[in-house]
């Protein structure tokens, strides 16, 4: 077991471990650990939410959970030598729960506090807890679902230059002006409030959490990616963009299905990562690259290619409108489509939704060219369910799958 470069307290809140993570994205957030080219270091990561999310039977943690403290992210990092224009290697050699922390959580994001990507079908807060036995995921709040996990960090990356910084905040800005009063909103600019920004003090810590990039969407540093087979034995490149690197992970999930749809979509944990890294020097240059690559995992769960039922989206939305080529639209469709077929087995339409969030389903683009419709497909894994979900001719089996836990 690699020696713990980075460790966390689960006990206590992200502003008072300053000295081990922060949740803002920023130059100036001071590295907490060092690490040399070669070495291979334990990093622990608090979950996204800083803890906020309990194991309990309530979802007004999820409806309550204040947005402007996430994602809490363990780092910064600094890879010795690291200079702007190297590509950094990761390895992720392994990544685990905690002792006595064995099980993880998903919501669903109400309209009003983040949404989610079907929020128009489904505006409330839910909540369900998943236990874990050994690499399976069951939760007594969606009876008859049994699946192996593939566990990721759902966000890792390099700290930002400042003028990348910069690119980013008024990119985004630009879009939020284009509807400013949508709930939600189309992007979440810099926020000061809950901001965590390591171990910067006074008019610094101040300015910079005014300027610091919110850590919602995946960026050129990499970000919150959510690439599920980002998993055990992945090796990621990423864009070195400031000295040092500064690499900072977190949101760990124990599994995902591709699109992480109910927001809150993965099942979420806080844990341990061991991973190595590496420097190739002047790698930007040499490959052209803007963007972090990634080689996947060799690990994941192998159901075999004939155990899954794929459901079909096209570019047409719930109100019957055809869309042109929208990815988008018709994976919403797929996930619908999907969402209604698990409902007659006995699951509610919020069960099915979060199902098909955290199990490891592969989502694709199957056709983008057959105007108008682009043809996306979600493969659902037929061997996460315990009966048998393919069409036969005595029909569905409804059954009683248990209750998500709701707000009061
Ligand atoms: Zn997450």
């Amino acid at each position: 077991m690699p020696d713990t470069l980075v460790s966390v307290d689960l006990s206590k809140p992200a502003r008072e471990q300053g000295d081990a993570v922060h949740n803002r994205w920023h130059p100036e957030i001071p590295p907490v650990a060092s690490v040399n080219p070669g070495e291979v270091v334990r990093v622990e990561c608090k979950d996204w939410t800083d803890g906020w999310i309990k194991n309990d039977d309530s979802a007004n943690d999820v409806r309550d959970l204040p947005l402007s403290l996430v994602h809490i992210l363990s780092g910064p990092i600094a890879v010795n030598g690291a200079e702007p224009g190297d590509l950094l290697i990761v390895e992720l050699l392994d990544i685990g729960a905690f002792r006595d922390y064995e099980w993880g959580y998903t919501g669903i994001f109400a309209r009003m506090n983040g949404g989610s990507f079907l929020v128009d079908a489904f505006p409330d807060p839910r909540k369900a807890i998943w236990d874990f036995e050994g690499i399976y995921a069951k939760s007594r709040h969606l009876r008859g679902v049994r699946f192996p996990g593939i566990v990721h960090p759902g966000q890792i990356g390099t700290a930002p230059s400042e003028a990348l910084l910069r690119q980013w905040n008024e990119r985004e800005a630009a879009l939020i002006q284009t509807q400013p009063d949508r709930v939600p909103p189309l992007a979440q600019p810099p926020n000061p409030e809950n901001a965590v920004v390591g171990t910067l003090s006074g008019a610094d810590a101040d300015r910079v959490a005014k300027e610091a990039a919110r850590t919602v969407p995946p960026r050129e540093n990499c970000g919150n990616h959510d690439i599920k087979n980002l998993s055990r034995g992945a090796r990621a490149y990423f864009v070195v963009f400031v000295p040092g690197a500064n690499l900072s992970m977190g949101d760990i999930h124990f599994s995902q299905g591709d699109g992480e749809i109910t927001f809150c979509g993965a099942v979420e944990m806080p844990g341990w990562i061991d991973l190595g890294v590496d420097l190739i020097k002047d790698g930007v240059n040499k490959y052209g690259l803007t963007n972090s690559v990634v080689v996947p995992s060799p690990v994941e769960p192998h159901f075999g290619p004939t155990r899954y039922l794929l459901f079909e989206g096209i570019s047409v939305d719930r109100q019957g409108e055809q869309h042109y080529v929208d990815a988008s639209v018709s994976y919403a469709d797929a996930c619908m489509k999907a969402i209604n077929y698990l409902s007659h087995f006995g699951y509610t339409e919020e069960q099915a939704y979060i199902i098909l969030s955290c199990a490891p389903c592969e989502g694709r683009i199957s056709a983008i060219v057959d105007i108008p419709s682009a043809c996306c497909t979600l493969a659902v894994p037929i061997d996460a369910f315990e009966f048998d979900i393919t069409p036969n001719a005595d029909g569905p089996v409804a059954a009683d799958r248990g209750k998500l836990a709701t707000a009061s």
